[in-house]
């Protein structure tokens, strides 16, 4: 997390660069500068995908990109795991699990990443159950609960 005080400075940049590779989208610098400015503001899917703009239109995938992209990647799965984020899944499922009941499906889950605007969601979601070795929403919710050790619904 860059300091509270750059944060500011940093949305100013990556709004700029935004406008910039909108009306360039193929000036490859100017996406890449973006990717390093998403990646600090902890913005790591958006990272990756300009990355991977990158990437494609150099034509070649150098080193030090493929192991910035690994990094995206594991950083986009702890972003997904964050106490924060589980939290607030688990504060969702509690909220639609038992009107509907569970279905035993990841339903909930699903439309819950979907709501967050999260990408990939069949990566993220395989992330999740791998994390979880879990069954469906209702085994999810239950796993969050123990892991974060939060109170349960009365
Ligand atoms: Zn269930």
């Amino acid at each position: 997390m860059p300091a509270a005080k750059s944060r500011p400075f940093l949305f100013e940049a990556a709004t700029g660069l935004k406008k910039l590779v909108r009306d360039h989208p193929e000036d490859e610098p100017a996406l890449r500068l973006l990717a390093q400015a998403e990646e600090a503001l902890c913005n790591y899917s958006a990272a990756r995908r300009l990355l991977e703009q990158c990437m494609s239109l150099l034509g070649r995938r150098d080193k030090h990109d493929l192991k910035w992209l690994a990094r995206l990647r594991e950083m986009e799965d702890k972003y997904l795991l964050s106490p924060a984020l589980l939290k607030g899944l688990a504060v969702d499922l509690e909220r639609t699990l038992p009107a509907a009941g569970c279905a035993h499906t990841f339903q909930r889950t699903e439309d819950w990443l979907r709501r967050k605007g999260i990408q990939d969601l069949a990566r993220r979601l395989d992330s999740l159950r791998r994390h979880f070795s879990d069954v469906c929403d209702c085994d999810l919710l239950e796993k969050i609960i123990v892991e974060l050790d939060l109170d349960r619904r009365p």
